[in-house]
């Protein structure tokens, strides 16, 4: 009886420390998860509430899932998508900016691939790979690529990368290639897309109108695929001188030249294999028109605002046979081929950043963006 006793106390003693562990282990536990959930320092995060409008805000630092990773913005790129009042205005105040590079933060327990410091681009927008879109490599299209997107946005001091955004375009930066370059990799994929679209062979002609930011890694691109002759048409010189510096066989201002005269003499008379519209407005697109050859294909890479609309004679596009061939953004399929040619040193557009600002002046950057003359690409720095 004694015996049992004493047994009986040493198997509850056992349970009792074997539950004081659990409930130790538990607490710990706790803590992990309480702390990953409450990240409570606020950050600065800018606020658009219209292009001449922008107001840096403390805002609670966003809180990971499991599955999700928090990045430390480093730098983030400005668009010329950022620019279009008439594309955001029914959206604002919204904080921009999907051009993001950053060092991951704080990492959710789930989260296979990446640790906290890893360097990192972010890709906004994921598609859901199974969809009729996604199955026929239309990934842009994908209803979930526009509903994904960081959190609150790049031009934050932190922003939140869900799940399958961690999963499907989240990329390593290599050592060498500096946050600033990488914010360039979303701008590049949209470009890569672009030609991948048009099925640019080496040796096609290619007319890039508009020699911004993209209609300079067009040119380089184009260079790259071994397209010939390159001609680049822009109103502004530095932006031309740019445009030989990239690659271009002519650099054109239509304002002295003509461009239609040189790129036909240039192509036995026909025009050219393949036309970039770079530039949003109609002018441009009536540019290309004229300097795209029989058969010819054009891309529409740049939105002009919804009023606007060009007149395309149906009998005259049945004769010529041009292809219209659009491209919206870029999936992860173009985001790896444009890092790949960025850290091999094949494609180097890092030089394309002309102006830089700290994250409190964003709308110093926009209004310099919106300038335009002198700037290509701006950067917003967070350092
Ligand atoms: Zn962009
Ligand atoms: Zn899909």
């Amino acid at each position: 009886m004694v015996f049992l006793r004493l047994s009986s106390f040493a198997v509850l003693k056992r349970r009792l420390r074997k539950c004081e562990i659990s409930r130790k282990h538990r607490v710990e536990k706790f803590q992990v998860f309480v702390q990953s959930r409450t990240f409570e320092r606020k950050m600065k995060a800018v606020v658009y509430y219209s292009q001449r409008n922008m107001r840096v805000k403390d805002v609670p630092t966003p809180r990971i899932e499991e599955d999700e990773i928090l990045v430390n913005m480093k730098a983030c790129g400005v668009c010329g998508s950022d620019l279009m009042d008439w594309y955001l205005r029914s959206r604002a105040p919204l904080v921009l900016g999907h051009e993001p590079a950053g060092v991951v933060a704080r990492k959710g327990r789930k989260v296979e691939g990446f640790s906290v410091n890893d360097r990192v681009f972010v890709h906004h927008h994921v598609a859901c790979m199974t969809c009729h879109y996604c199955l026929h490599g239309d990934h842009t299209l994908c209803q979930k690529f526009h509903e994904t997107n960081i959190e609150p946005g790049g031009f934050a001091e932190y922003f939140k990368v869900p799940a399958s955004n961690v999963r499907l375009d989240t990329l390593k930066i290599p050592d060498h290639l500096s946050f600033e370059e990488a914010t360039l990799i979303e701008p590049v994929g949209c470009c890569i897309r672009a030609l991948r679209k048009c099925e640019v062979h080496a040796g096609d002609s290619i007319a890039v109108i508009g020699a911004g930011a993209t209609g300079l890694i067009h040119t380089a691109l184009a260079r790259i695929y071994g397209a010939s002759p390159i001609f680049v048409s822009d109103l502004i010189g530095f932006r031309l001188d740019f445009a030989r510096k990239f690659g271009a066989d002519f650099a054109i201002n239509p304002n002295s030249e003509n461009l239609k005269d040189i790129v036909r003499a240039e192509t036995g008379g026909r025009g050219a294999d393949v036309v970039v519209v770079t530039a949003p407005n109609l002018e441009a697109y009536k540019t290309g028109m004229d300097v795209c050859r029989k058969g010819g294909k054009i891309s529409v890479f740049a939105p002009t605002i919804p009023e606007d609309h060009l007149q395309i004679s149906p009998k005259e596009l049945f004769f010529s046979e041009v292809k219209i061939i659009p491209s919206y953004s870029t999936s992860h399929l173009e985001t790896r081929s444009a890092l790949s040619l960025m850290e091999t040193g094949r494609l180097r557009v890092g030089e394309l950043v002309t102006h830089r600002f700290r994250l409190k002046e964003t709308g110093k950057a926009f209004a310099t963006a919106l300038e335009g003359r002198e700037s290509l690409k701006v950067v917003v720095l967070n350092e």
